[in-house]
């Protein structure tokens, strides 16, 4: 069992597990300290310099990388803190493209948020010299698209690419303020080994990794993956009558959150045009529309007349594991035979 240890932060006491980060139990107890480059599914790294503390009244130390400990008494404010804060984010705006109303991520953008938490005052950002970045966007990848002049080189994408993927298609690239993301050989991302599986888009805290057309549902419904027998938990996110997003479920324990390609970005069929709708019965060569009632009684004619080793049955992992079973006792009972198989296993 896990040790709790308790601390205060901030005046208000609270519990915490051993081996936690002292950010992430802030976090949990609703107290806010600035991050960037922290992310709950990673490994912390302490890279962006905002989330510093004081603990017991000593110097400054980055909460993402520094354990719980009993009894401790932790600042997450004072002057020192601010000022060191603030100069850490006016220099990432500073080489920062902000086009803000036409980004992606204008209604969700960490730079955004910690910017107004820390008060950032445009007549301080005036006396910096601006990004004079001109860094092409690369729009290879189908479903998103990489822009480094709003990179704030947080790493969050190259390790959700190693840690969570397990791919590694992403690293740093040059070195001090020349360092730039990106893919091994620095090739275009619809050249490199990345998956597009669009785990990075959705962690980046900024609109550097942004999906190419982002639709905003006015509803979202919980639901599973059709495509493949892992069943991973997702939310489709619906507008009037159609589908327009989908994200991960971070609660269903198949996935906790993650996707794959098809999962994230291969939605488009539900309302596509060429959908069949109706069923088609081949009448002299050519496939012409029936009613159901037609196409129930032709199939039930025909697997008559095929009972035994004439037939065989695979099974969809588009249905439902009770629809799957109701097939295999289909086949054997009914059909009398043992020929079935199930798509999960290709
Ligand atoms: S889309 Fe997926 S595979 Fe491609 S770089 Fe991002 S995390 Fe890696
Ligand atoms: S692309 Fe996004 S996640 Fe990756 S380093 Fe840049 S800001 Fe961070
Ligand atoms: S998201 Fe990918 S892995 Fe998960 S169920 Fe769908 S197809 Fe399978």
């Amino acid at each position: 069992m896990t040790k709790e240890i308790k601390l205060t932060i901030d005046g208000q006491e609270i519990v915490a597990s051993e081996g936690q980060n002292i950010l992430d139990a802030a976090l949990e107890n609703d107290i806010y300290i600035p991050h960037l480059c922290h992310h709950p599914d990673l490994k912390p790294v302490g890279a962006c310099r905002l989330c510093g503390i004081e603990i017991d009244g000593g110097k400054m130390t980055m909460s993402c990388m520094t354990p719980v400990q009993d009894g401790i008494d932790v600042k997450t404010d004072s002057p020192a803190i601010s000022q060191a804060r603030k100069i850490a984010l006016e220099l990432l705006i500073a080489d920062h493209h902000m086009d803000c109303l036409a980004c992606a991520a204008a209604s969700d953008c960490g730079l955004l948020d910690t910017s107004a938490y820390l008060g950032i005052q445009p007549d301080r950002l005036a006396r910096l010299r601006p990004s004079d970045k001109g860094l092409p966007i690369d729009a290879s990848n189908p479903f998103f698209q990489f822009d480094p002049n709003k990179c704030v080189v947080c790493g969050i994408c190259v390790r959700t690419c190693d840690e969570i993927v397990g791919l590694g298609a992403l690293g740093f690239i040059n070195r001090g303020f020349k360092t730039v993301i990106g893919t091994f050989g620095n090739k275009s991302f619809v050249d490199s080994i990345c998956e597009s599986c669009g785990e990075c888009v959705v962690r980046c805290p900024v609109g550097a990794l942004a999906p190419k057309r982002p639709q905003f549902p006015a509803r979202e419904v919980q639901t599973t993956c059709v495509y493949c027998g892992v069943g991973c938990g997702i939310y489709l996110g619906v507008s009037g009558d159609k589908v327009v997003s989908v994200r991960g479920d971070r609660e269903r324990p198949t996935n906790n959150g993650n996707l794959c390609v098809k999962g994230r970005y291969g939605f488009k069929f539900i309302n596509h045009p060429d959908r069949l709708t109706t069923p088609l019965i081949k009448k002299d060569g050519e496939f012409v529309e029936a009613t159901w009632d037609e196409a129930l009684e032709l199939v039930a004619t025909k697997l008559a007349d095929r009972k035994g080793e004439q037939f065989a049955a695979l099974a969809s992992a588009k249905c439902t594991s009770e629809e799957n079973y109701l097939i295999q006792k289909f086949t054997r009972a009914v059909m009398g035979t043992n020929s079935v198989d199930h798509c999960a296993r290709l």
